[in-house]
């Protein structure tokens, strides 16, 4: 009787405390929470941690929380395809060092100017670096100094051969980016991407710098070549089925977003329209995606993209 009490008594408390506070105080805690919802796509048993994994003939891959990146071992040398800044390129020197003690990194290339993927190189201390001809113009605008200068600009499809090794550097256009590249290691049947693709994960705040429609035109691209192994720039690798669906639940959102608009008009004409685009969107992507990674968490990050772009065009 005494514990019920207590806890009446408690819950009187709090909802004095809650009358109490403002209505300004409320909101931003209402606000805080939903904010840290979003916590858990970034972290994980699975996720938090480095690893450093052979997925090929010559090709490593490194996990660094929920970044990774990828290595491929040649006869001049390791090449790296992004840094993902000072700690992960530490975290990374560290494990070459030991794994190859005879091989120096020969050359680094940059995915896309991103600085989440391009800081920290020196770390690295390559011979060579590779980035898209306009990283440069872009890096400009921002704090860059821990970003290593490339030594060779690229434009357009272009094979590398480094080594013995062929690696196709195939440009994306304008879609995460017009500074995106997608590598193709035929001989061992593997694609990496960097910010173009995940394996069961959903998409983080929509894809943050998307073009939706060039975006797509690129996950169509890879989809139609020969490989086996897919290997994103986060969470877990996996096979071009993997990117293959990826491809059609990005298609999915962008679809039903273009429904809800289309039923409900365009942003801000009506009344009544968040719950109307909620109830479109939700339970059809809930079906078929709701066991992915970051479902709940990335959900109304991912449904505000997709209206604002199919309202927008973008
Ligand atoms: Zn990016």
């Amino acid at each position: 009787m005494k514990k019920r009490l207590l806890i009446i008594l408690t819950v009187a408390v709090l909802l004095v405390g809650a009358v109490l506070l403002t209505t300004v105080k409320w909101r931003a805690i209402v606000l805080k929470i939903v904010m840290t919802t979003v916590e858990p796509y970034f972290h994980g048993a699975e996720i938090d941690g480095t690893k450093f994994e052979q997925i090929g003939d010559k090709v490593y891959t490194f996990q660094w929380n929920w970044y990774r990146n990828l290595i491929i071992v040649t006869d001049v040398g390791l090449v790296v395809i992004d840094p993902m800044g000072s700690e992960a390129a530490t975290a990374l020197k560290k494990e070459l060092d030991q794994r190859f003690p005879d091989k120096k990194v020969h050359t680094l290339i940059y995915s896309h100017y991103h600085l989440d993927h391009t800081r920290g190189g020196a770390v690295l201390a390559p011979t060579e670096v590779i980035a898209h001809e306009k990283c440069p113009t872009y890096w400009q605008e921002f704090e860059h100094q821990d970003v290593l200068e490339p030594t060779r600009l690229i434009a357009g499809d272009t094979t590398l051969n480094i080594g013995g090794g062929e690696i196709k550097a195939l440009y994306m256009g304008l879609s995460h980016t017009d500074t995106l590249y997608a590598f193709h290691l035929p001989s061992e049947r593997l694609v990496f991407t960097a910010d173009l693709g995940l394996v069961k994960s959903v998409a983080p705040a929509g894809v943050p710098d998307r073009y939706a429609p060039g975006y797509l035109a690129a996950l169509n691209r890879l989809a139609a070549l020969d490989f086996q192994t897919f290997v994103p720039s986060h969470f877990g690798y996996g096979t071009r089925q993997d990117l293959i669906a990826w491809r059609d639940m990005m298609e999915d959102g962008r679809r039903l977003a273009r429904e809800a608009i289309q039923k409900y008009g365009s942003l801000g004409v009506r009344d009544d329209q968040m719950a109307n685009y909620f109830n479109t969107v939700y339970y059809p992507m809930r079906e078929k995606y709701g066991s992915w990674h970051g479902f709940n968490e990335m959900f109304i990050l991912n449904l505000v993209r997709d209206i604002e772009g199919e309202a927008l065009g973008h």
